[in-house]
């Protein structure tokens, strides 16, 4: 049904789903004319839904005039206007704008440009950059060795240079209280201590993401944690990247994740939802002081050949002025308020869903043997495989991953677009209840 007989292509393993056609709004149909739910917007991607008419006629227009300027031989004006744009949306002192094609071309750029700040500013030995585990920023070498999961980099081992790295705040795992203060500067505090082990005249930089995305499954921080991190970055002189990979460009309800604890980093990467799966596009956006330094010393060394193309920018734009125009923000958190609701709902239903967590529309549920303890499912049940291929069966699309650094676990990751109506989240819950219920029998729970 729909696969092709013969294929050239290969992925991270065999594909066996079908051959997509067509898109538009939150579905999508392969060539059979099989339709699916995409309830994970692609992969947390295609935050405007898809085929959307405003963004379509701007790249339209864009591909009429010029569809690529080296950026050596020419500015461009949808490069321009876009910077400008996200300049304006970025925390105070972050002005500077640097376009990349994806999240870890944004990641390596940040990792660069801290460096070079680093020389600039006369100080040559920070070249750590801790990071948590789990984690996920990336699969390019640098990106990779500051990611945290076991299974993704274990296989690359000796890679670069193995970088330090910090326990995540899973305070659903370790039987603390999110929302009790001390949880948030117990886990916090976990980077001071790196520091002072590493030495902190070592380090260069912390990267987090604010809300997690797939390592973790939409782990929210607890209270106080942001706060506390950018505290301490700021005591040793150390830039905070916040990695809006996944969560900037709307998902969780403010454009940038880290609004929602007020705190502003040094550097910030974004990608996914910037251009909402229209066309390849990243970017890193870094304070005027740390710019300024590096452009003091001849440059930033560094630079990608398909960076800030005038058609990825003006796909990037007009994603932009539709989340402004049809207030996808505040849809994304009444929205994601409505579906985090019969998420946690399900857990009467199912004592297998272990938790249910995520802000907006970045929610996720995990499932486990024992909700008391949080054990995991057996991990020959492969249940992130087995729930997402019943669900893909029933038309929905859901993304799942192994949790705790890839090691065990279950988590799913149910993210819709940011233009999913109330009757469209009943949709997604049927489906999904009809999936869980036959992963019940078939997992023998
Ligand atoms: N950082 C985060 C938080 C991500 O979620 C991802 C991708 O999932 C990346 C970086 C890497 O982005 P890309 O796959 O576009 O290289």
């Amino acid at each position: 049904m729909g696969t092709l007989k013969k294929s050239h292509l290969f992925y991270q393993s065999q594909n066996h789903r079908p051959v997509l056609d067509q898109a538009r709004g939150i579905y999508m149909w392969d060539v059979d004319g099989e339709r699916y739910l995409d309830g994970s917007s692609g992969a947390m991607v295609c935050n405007i839904g898809h085929s959307n008419e405003y963004v379509l006629e701007a790249m339209r227009r864009q591909m009429d005039k010029s569809t690529f300027g080296y950026r050596l031989h020419f500015e461009t004006e949808p490069a321009e206007l876009l910077a400008s744009k996200v300049a304006a949306l970025s925390p105070e002192g972050l002005d500077k704008v640097f376009f990349v094609s994806g999240g870890s071309e944004a990641v390596e750029s940040a990792i660069k440009l801290a460096r070079q700040y680093a020389l600039a500013s006369g100080q040559p030995k920070r070249w750590k950059v801790i990071s948590r585990f789990p984690s996920y920023h990336g699969c390019t070498l640098g990106a990779l060795a500051l990611t945290g999961y076991t299974s993704l980099t274990k296989p690359f081992d000796p890679m670069m240079q193995a970088m330090p790295k910090i326990p995540a705040p899973t305070a659903y795992l370790d039987g603390l209280n999110p929302d009790d203060p001390e949880t948030g500067r117990h886990y916090a505090d976990m980077l001071e201590t790196c520091i002072l082990e590493e030495g902190p005249d070592s380090i260069l930089a912390f990267i987090v993401e604010p809300v997690g995305g797939a390592s973790t499954g939409a782990l929210v921080p607890p209270v106080g944690y942001m706060e506390r991190i950018r505290e301490i970055c700021s005591q040793y002189n150390i830039l905070l990247i916040h990695d809006e990979v996944m969560t900037g460009g709307g998902r969780t309800g403010q454009f940038f994740a880290g609004e929602h604890w007020g705190v502003a980093p040094d550097i910030l990467v974004l990608s996914k939802g910037f251009s909402a799966g229209y066309v390849p596009l990243g970017a890193m956006i870094a304070h005027n002081d740390i710019v300024d330094a590096v452009m003091a010393e001849g440059g930033f060394l560094h630079g990608f050949t398909y960076a800030g193309n005038p058609l990825a920018c003006s796909a990037g734009l007009a994603v932009i002025e539709q989340i402004e125009t049809q207030g996808l923000l505040k849809n994304a958190e009444d929205i994601g308020g409505v579906l985090k609701h019969r998420l946690v709902g399900l857990m009467d239903r199912y004592p297998f869903i272990g938790d249910v967590r995520g802000m907006g529309l970045l929610l996720a549920f995990e499932l486990v043997s024992d909700r008391n303890t949080m054990r995991p499912l057996p991990k020959e049940l492969a249940a992130f495989d087995l729930l997402v291929d019943i669900a893909y069966s029933n038309g929905l699309i859901i993304y799942s991953r192994r949790t705790r650094g890839g090691l065990e676990g279950d988590h799913f990751l149910v993210c819709p677009p940011m233009i999913t109506t109330e009757a469209q989240v009943e949709e997604i819950m049927i489906m999904l209840i009809k999936s869980l219920d036959m992963f019940a029998i078939e997992a023998k729970l």
